[in-house]
């Protein structure tokens, strides 16, 4: 079966792929298996000189690989050059973290207990269609580093860049079989991973629907898992916060990446003293965000990501908002920049809408705040903004979220985790943190009696 990829800027095909089954997936299983033993015993010094070379490799091929993925997501090329800045970034760090991940030695009575970080053997990743190569490095590399091989299936929707990355594998003299990439459709490859004897850990970055999946079948072999799903982050604006460098930035927070963002700041919270005020900020600001051609060096948001996910994020949205932005003629996705005022318990604000779609909700004082922020199942990122540091670092605390930046939106940094509470996953990525995730502990005790 062939899978016909598109740009959704123009609707125009890019690409026809073979589509692979669980036929190729269990090639893809066994030849990762069969690499696993040379693979897992390179040197270290040599596993970090490969990783090293491929990260190079990418800095490279950035120009090509930012054009990639802006072209099959439909994402600015301003943007998708950061996101493949990251994807090296993320292979230099994990180059470096090859041989400082150690183990220890532990007292005990009678000899000498030590323990080692083995890796697990063959891990399937299952990457979503918003930031395809940013999130496939940031498993990639960590699994690499560790000794494991890789079985990666990319969306349907987004193939591209993982297919890239996998030539580039091969270029930096990763060994073949090492990295097999699995272009194909989740309900069949990525399930059969998932339940395959043979593949030790899936990773898994995607909806928390489908996050559910992962774990029902990886219990049938107690595979270990660590996901990252669904957002619904909040946006807490106090009263004495810079009102206009908030509003500056709360945009951005939503529609970057069209709202196709985990860590989108979907929902802002304003306390009531400032809500009009803070409103009218916030709508200013969102007319300059410039939405058109991704290839454009000045766009700032392009069209979603298929004309299924657009219907999607339309349904949310009834009757007249609060503001509406414009959004090219013609051909491609488009969704224009939304906002809606709404209370906590309207559908808008319960669900991951994964669109340009802000909903604005107004908190009366920081007990409010913290009580609406926290009443959701999602808990994977969030911002406040205030000037009392005190107050920054109390609601900090108090918010059940993995990532909270105060006078700032941003969630995702090379060397910090990255990861939910709650319905948001389990585990973490990025920094030394994801290590843990791609080894398994062992303890080994020798007697000296
Ligand atoms: P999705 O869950 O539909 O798909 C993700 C991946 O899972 C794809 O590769 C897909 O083919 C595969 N898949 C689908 N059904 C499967 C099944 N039954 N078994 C195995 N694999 C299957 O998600 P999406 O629509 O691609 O991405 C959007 C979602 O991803 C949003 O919910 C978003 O919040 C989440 N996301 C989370 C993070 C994070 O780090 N927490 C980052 C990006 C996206």
């Amino acid at each position: 079966m062939t899978l016909t990829v598109l740009n959704p800027a123009t609707e125009e095909p890019i690409a026809e792929l073979e589509q692979a089954g669980t036929e190729e997936a269990d090639a893809a299983v066994a030849r990762a298996k069969s690499t696993y033993p040379a693979w897992s015993a390179v040197a270290p010094a040599d596993r970090a000189r490969l990783l090293r070379r491929l990260a190079t490799l990418v800095e490279e091929n950035l120009e090509e690989l930012a054009r990639i993925e802006s072209q099959n997501v439909g994402k600015p090329i301003s943007g998708a050059r950061g996101e493949i800045g990251m994807v090296a970034q993320v292979f230099h760090f994990y180059a470096g973290a090859v041989d400082k991940h150690g183990g220890e030695t532990i007292p005990v009575a009678g000899g000498v207990a030590a323990t080692f970080r083995e890796p697990l053997g063959v891990v399937g990743l299952i990457v979503p269609w918003n930031f395809p190569a940013n999130i496939a490095s940031w498993k990639l590399g960590p699994a690499l580093a560790c000794g494991n091989t890789i079985v990666l299936k990319p969306a349907e929707l987004t193939p591209l860049s993982a297919l890239r990355l996998g030539e580039l594998c091969l270029e930096a003299g990763i060994p073949e079989g090492v990295v097999n990439v699995l272009v194909g459709k989740g309900s069949v490859v990525g399930q059969h991973l998932i339940e395959h004897p043979d593949v030790a850990k899936i990773a898994f970055t995607g909806s928390t629907e489908v996050g559910r999946l992962v774990m029902r079948g990886a219990a049938g072999t107690i595979k270990r898992v660590t996901l990252e799903l669904g957002g619904k982050s909040a946006n807490v604006i106090f009263e004495d916060a810079d009102l206009e460098q908030a509003a500056a930035a709360a945009p951005y927070s939503v529609f970057d990446n069209a709202g196709q963002d985990c860590c989108a700041r979907s929902r802002i919270l304003v306390q009531r003293s400032v809500y009009d005020r803070f409103l009218g900020l916030l709508v200013d600001a969102t007319r300059g965000v410039k939405v058109g051609d991704p290839s454009d060096e000045s766009t700032e948001m392009g069209p979603l990501v298929s004309a299924a996910h657009r219907e999607t994020v339309a349904s949310f949205v009834d009757g007249e908002p609060t503001y509406r932005g414009e959004i090219p003629e013609g051909a491609g996705y488009w969704y224009p920049c939304t906002i809606v005022e709404a209370s906590n318990d309207d559908r808008i604000a319960r669900e991951e809408v994964f669109g340009p779609v802000a909903a604005v909700i107004p908190f009366e004082d920081e007990a409010d705040a913290i009580r609406i922020a926290n009443d959701t199942v999602y808990g994977l990122s969030g911002s406040i903004w205030t000037r009392d540091g005190a107050r920054a670092l109390r609601v900090a605390r108090a918010l059940e979220t993995g990532n909270i930046s105060v006078n700032s939106n941003s969630s995702v940094r090379v060397t910090t985790p990255f990861g939910g509470f709650k319905q948001s996953g389990i585990g973490r990525e990025l920094g030394p943190f994801a290590l843990e995730h791609y080894t398994e502990l062992k303890n080994v005790f020798i007697s000296t009696v």
